[in-house]
């Protein structure tokens, strides 16, 4: 067991409000904090849908258990109360390097020598933030999937200067809270997951575009041959067609072109996926 027994979860948005719930769902005393009471207000709407979802989905969260995961949360706009006995930060505000170097070079200063940090972040590499953490040996990348309490991985990576010894506690404490934990031995864009799936969605979307085989054709050799339960177009709805699009918008030339082939095709039509009730699919 770790010795991580209060977590303060920075950033109430998709990720941070389910890390949060998670996390208190798990048994420990969390605290979320965003930068005013309106960002709060949304924060409680998504705690009050977690519980909801929670109940529905979660084997043993009926009963009583997901509701009572709110008494464990408390919500602060604070940042120097909400970190002040924190054993844990995890950070999950918005993607953004230089509001991640601010907000790392407060916390420094306003956490107790002993708190952990951790940055959810999915694109940006840890160390691009660990020097305005002041402690570059207490901080880390502890990354999670949207939709944890069922796509439960927390893939955990540091920089060259990361304690191991914080390293295998935040291995363990993955496990605490419910998670499958995936250690990543060296600092690498993308972590694991990203790294296998960001080549297999450019791949698909290089052959439906350039007219070699339908989506539904793709889709359906991976899952035949591999015997995967999804094929890379199923996933492409999932997580819904803008994110990929802004990554290969901002790749080479050909990667452009990919995403010209999804904007025209599909996000121009209003087909961004499950969420709109059409990608590649009909829902
Ligand atoms: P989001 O936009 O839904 O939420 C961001 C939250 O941060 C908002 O509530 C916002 O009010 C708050 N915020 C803004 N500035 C802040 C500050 N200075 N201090 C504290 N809070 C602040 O974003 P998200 O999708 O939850 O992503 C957050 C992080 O998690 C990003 O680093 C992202 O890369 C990562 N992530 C996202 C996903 C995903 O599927 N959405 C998956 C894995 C990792």
């Amino acid at each position: 067991m770790t010795d991580i027994r209060k977590v303060t979860v920075l950033g109430t948005g998709v990720l941070g409000a389910q890390i949060a719930f998670q996390t208190a769902y798990s048994g420990f005393d969390v605290t979320a904090y965003d930068i005013n009471e309106a960002a709060l207000e949304k924060a409680r709407k998504r705690f009050a849908g977690l519980v909801e979802t929670y109940t529905k989905e979660v084997p043993g969260a009926a009963g009583g258990k997901a509701e009572a995961t709110l008494s464990r949360l408390s919500l602060s706009a604070d940042l120097a109360e909400a970190v002040a006995d924190a054993d844990l930060v995890i950070e999950a505000i918005p993607e953004l390097l230089s509001l991640k170097q601010e907000t790392y070079a407060k916390l420094g200063e306003l956490a107790p020598q002993k708190t952990i940090f951790a940055t959810n972040s999915s694109t940006l590499l840890p160390s691009a933030m660990k020097d305005s953490t002041g402690r570059p040996d207490r901080f880390l990348a502890l990354h999670f999937a949207n939709s944890i309490w069922k796509f439960n991985t927390a893939e955990v990576m540091g920089t060259a200067d990361t304690d191991p010894a914080v390293f295998d506690t935040l291995v363990e404490f993955a496990g605490e809270i419910g998670m499958v934990p995936i250690p990543v031995r060296k600092e690498k864009a993308g972590y694991v997951l990203n790294s296998l799936l960001v080549p297999l969605l450019n791949a698909a979307a290089e052959l439906a575009a350039g007219g070699y085989a339908e989506p539904h054709d793709v889709d359906k050799v991976w899952r035949i041959a591999t015997g995967a339960p999804m094929g890379p177009f199923q996933i492409y709805d999932i997580i819904g067609l803008t994110t990929p699009y802004n990554i290969l918008s901002h790749g080479n030339e050909h990667h452009q072109k990919l995403a010209a082939w999804l904007k025209e095709n599909y996000i121009d039509k209003g087909k961004l996926g499950i969420a709109t009730g059409e990608g590649f699919y009909t829902y």
